[in-house]
């Protein structure tokens, strides 16, 4: 069973929010509330590129810093 905070496997772009899915209290699929911070180029698992915008938690670990 997964718990409030778990990210979701399924994602969605919406311009002005971190586009990871993450389990709400009630664990409904919500977007993930934390500030963007980063904006870039995302290759999901199928090795597409997508233009998305996230947070610096879920940033892709090789583009930070
Ligand atoms: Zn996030």
């Amino acid at each position: 069973m997964p718990v409030a905070g778990d990210l979701l496997k399924s994602w969605s772009i919406r311009p002005g929010y971190c586009f990871r899915m993450v389990y709400g209290k009630l664990l409904q699929a919500d977007h993930c509330r934390q500030p963007v911070e980063w904006k870039g180029i995302w290759k999901d698992a199928k090795g597409r590129s997508h233009y998305v915008e996230t947070c610096r938690e879920h940033a892709p670990k090789s583009r930070v810093g």
